[in-house]
């Protein structure tokens, strides 16, 4: 077992660019709007690493930008579709231009996944989305209200009770709600005991250009490599800045000092199981330095 055993899906943001500006989101806060996307050479170097590194889990469309925006998204979704070790691939998506990905929905079934999360308030089009997407297991919609920055109130709302052909409600943050994005929306209003964080053993996140970023609350974002100078592997099991990181929140169970972490209010503890795997596999670094 290494790092990358344990990973279990990769995350990329394909796009700075958005179309909406909701008012929880950074980009309502001075996160800029920005016209950069991911070339088909860097999906096709991800896939090729993830090919060589036998990585079988799953493919995150999501991040910062809204996904369907990229150019030539639809291309760079089917080499990733093509890839037989992927498990899944997700798209979450506002679905500014969900059109251009329908021709994958009946082909790829269950291996490929739309999470639709809907922002307008007009019902009438709320309801026109649900009624076209309501025969597709894979796609997911979500009525999401623009409840601004109170992470509570986002927690407990209840839109499905309003309207029971949603076929869910929130998906998006932590137990609390919301999350703060790692500070960039304010002060954590929480505490919690257990620091650690399955987000840097379980998943790992890539930038448009193939930057390792952190993780998708740190809208810093940090870089912590790059994916033409560390492949996948060697990022998750080498990486001195990510080593230090993980050592930091899950054996000394602490985000102080850490650049993001430290401000931010996601509560997402390791199970037990796997907090002994990566501890025992922190010492056996410490050990093999
Ligand atoms: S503590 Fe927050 S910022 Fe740090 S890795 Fe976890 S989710 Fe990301």
């Amino acid at each position: 077992m290494d790092h990358f055993s344990l990973i279990r899906t990769i995350e990329i943001n394909p796009t700075e660019l958005c179309n909406l500006q909701c008012s929880f989101c950074p980009r309502a806060h001075g996160y800029p709007n920005q016209n950069l996307h991911m070339s088909i050479d860097t999906a096709k170097e991800i896939i090729k690493q993830i090919e060589n590194c036998n990585f079988k889990g799953r493919v995150t469309f999501a991040g910062r930008g809204e996904p369907t925006l990229t150019k030539n998204f639809d291309k760079i979704v089917q080499l990733f579709l093509e890839c037989a070790n992927i498990k899944r691939v997700n798209i979450t998506t506002n679905g500014k231009r969900l059109h251009l990905l329908e021709k994958f929905l009946e082909p790829y079934g269950n291996k490929f996944k739309v999470n639709y999360d809907v922002y307008t308030t007009d019902e009438k089009q709320q309801r026109l989305i649900l009624e076209k997407y309501k025969n597709y297991e894979n796609v997911h919609v979500t009525i999401k209200p623009d409840v601004g920055l109170n992470y509570n109130e986002y927690a407990t709302s209840k839109t499905s009770e309003k309207n029971p052909n949603v076929k869910s409600k929130y998906g998006t943050g932590n137990i609390e709600g919301m999350t703060n994005r790692a500070g960039f929306l304010g002060e954590s209003l929480y505490d919690f005991t257990d620091k650690s964080c399955r987000k840097l053993t379980h998943m790992i996140y890539i930038n448009w250009n193939g930057d390792y970023n952190l993780c998708c609350d740190d809208w810093t974002p940090l870089v912590l490599g790059n994916i033409y100078k560390e492949n996948i592997s060697e990022f998750l099991n080498y990486n001195e800045t990510i080593t230090y990181y993980r050592k930091k929140l899950v054996c000394e169970n602490s985000r102080e000092g850490l650049p993001a972490c430290q401000n931010c209010n996601r509560n997402a503890p390791l199970n037990k199981e796997v907090r002994v795997d990566v501890e025992n596999l922190i010492k056996m670094d410490e050990l093999t330095l």
